[in-house]
């Protein structure tokens, strides 16, 4: 078989410990095999960024910046072991931190739905696509305990010195108080890649606030979507035969809980840590779970939504056998790939992508597996794979679909 060619580089984020690893093998047996593989790569592996300073992180974002398309491996954030552990000269901030806030983009999440693996929701079929806003509300909020009685006002101060005040309230006793913020145009950002991304996937847009209770505030979040989808995306909607659906939060709940999912379900910051947590439980295990950080320039990087597998990789080290799953490692490379083969009208590289995202599903459904998965399935006596021979079998039958 001719290998498929590739017009634009994929920029191509490496990273820690066991998806290090299993990144690596899926290149060699996955990817090397059939595509020309033209990537940008930056090694965002610990020591590296330590030796750069940080740099290669800034640079890798400016990369996806230039081409568009970005894969990432998952990448420790240090905290004061991590400093230990690799002699670092700082305590680095998160990379992907850092990559969202030049790119200013949200972070999309969907389960891979695979028979055998069953939502605890019985009617789930098909993926709830959680989006969260990453800026904001309680996050960044300023806090106060109230010792006493005496009054809490918020205050805002013009920059002609001039001031409003709205009274918090008037305490009598002790207690506590929060100022929270949010910013219009980080909210319209949110907006624009939520619109972007349900074009993109031909999905049904889900948005919910509290805007019968926080009139000003989280009003302001419904009237900024609603502008933006008037003014900028109705019509694109209707083309698409997509629907944008504003409501409440707790309908949205209730709502969520007897759909069959299919849509994106974007949620303010905090409403979107909770729910994400309890959607991704809900479809089976986080190693079943893809993340997309989207753009609203349009600028998309792929990767998977757990982190380094920490204790799969000491493990490792000690040459002992792990059973990591690799299928939401795949899938951002298959997403980055699809992406690519979008953008440069490279259509086998779009179905390359299809058929290496069925070879996992079918893989997995013919009860072929990691032990994760095992714990968790519907299929009788499943076999459990080793990290290694589970790419080997999905290679195996990606081969047989070529
Ligand atoms: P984690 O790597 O996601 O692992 C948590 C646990 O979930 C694992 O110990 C494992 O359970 C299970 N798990 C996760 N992914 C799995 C997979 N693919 N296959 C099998 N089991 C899987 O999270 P963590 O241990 O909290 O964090 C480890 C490091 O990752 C940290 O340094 C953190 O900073 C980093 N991190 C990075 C990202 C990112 O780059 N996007 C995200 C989160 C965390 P068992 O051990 O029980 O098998
Ligand atoms: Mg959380």
């Amino acid at each position: 078989m001719e290998k498929i060619k590739m017009t634009t580089p994929l920029v191509e984020m490496d990273g820690d410990e066991m998806t290090r690893i299993l990144w690596k093998i899926i290149k060699d047996e996955l990817l090397f095999p059939f595509i020309d593989l033209k990537t940008e790569y930056y090694d965002l592996g610990l020591a590296h960024r330590n030796e750069t300073d940080d740099q290669v992180t800034f640079d890798s974002a400016e990369a996806t910046k230039k081409y568009g398309v970005a894969v990432k491996c998952a990448t420790i954030t240090p905290n004061a072991a991590r400093v230990k552990e690799y002699d670092l000269k700082e305590m680095w901030k998160s990379p992907n931190g850092t990559i969202r806030a030049i790119l200013d983009g949200t972070v999309f999440r969907a389960p891979i739905v695979v028979k055998g693996i069953e939502p605890c929701v019985r009617n789930w079929k098909k993926p709830i696509t959680i989006a969260r806003h990453a800026y904001g509300d309680v996050y960044k909020a300023s806090e106060m305990k109230i010792p006493a009685a005496g009054k809490c006002e918020l205050v805002y101060t013009a920059l002609d010195g001039s001031e409003v005040r709205e009274l918090i309230h008037n305490f009598t006793g002790a207690g506590v108080i929060q100022g929270q913020h949010n910013l219009c145009e980080s909210i319209e950002s949110f907006a624009r890649s939520c619109f972007n991304f349900a074009l993109d996937t031909r999905q049904d847009l889900w948005f919910a606030t509290k805007d019968t209770i926080s009139k000003k505030y989280d009003h302001t979040f419904k009237d900024i979507f609603q502008e933006i989808y008037d003014a900028e995306y109705d019509a694109k909607f209707q083309e698409a035969g997509i629907e944008y659906f504003y409501t409440l939060i707790d309908d949205a709940v209730a709502r969520v809980m007897k759909a069959e999912g299919g849509f994106i379900w974007a949620c303010k910051n905090y409403d979107g840590d909770v729910m994400s947590d309890m959607v991704s439980s809900a479809f089976g295990s986080l190693a079943m779970m893809t993340s997309v950080l989207v753009s609203p320039e349009g600028y998309y990087e792929y990767e998977a939504a757990h982190g380094t597998e920490q204790r799969h990789y000491y493990k490792n080290l000690k040459g002992e056998e792990t059973s990591t799953n690799s299928v939401a490692t795949i899938f951002a490379w298959t997403g980055a790939l699809r992406k690519r083969g979008e953008l440069d009208e490279n259509q086998a590289l779009k179905e390359f992508a299809d058929k290496l995202e069925k070879a996992c599903t079918s893989t997995i459904e013919s009860g072929h597996m990691t032990r994760d998965l095992a714990l968790i399935t519907t299929i009788e006596d499943p076999v459990v794979l080793n990290s290694e021979d589970f790419i080997k079998a999905i290679r195996k039958r990606l081969e047989e679909s070529l």
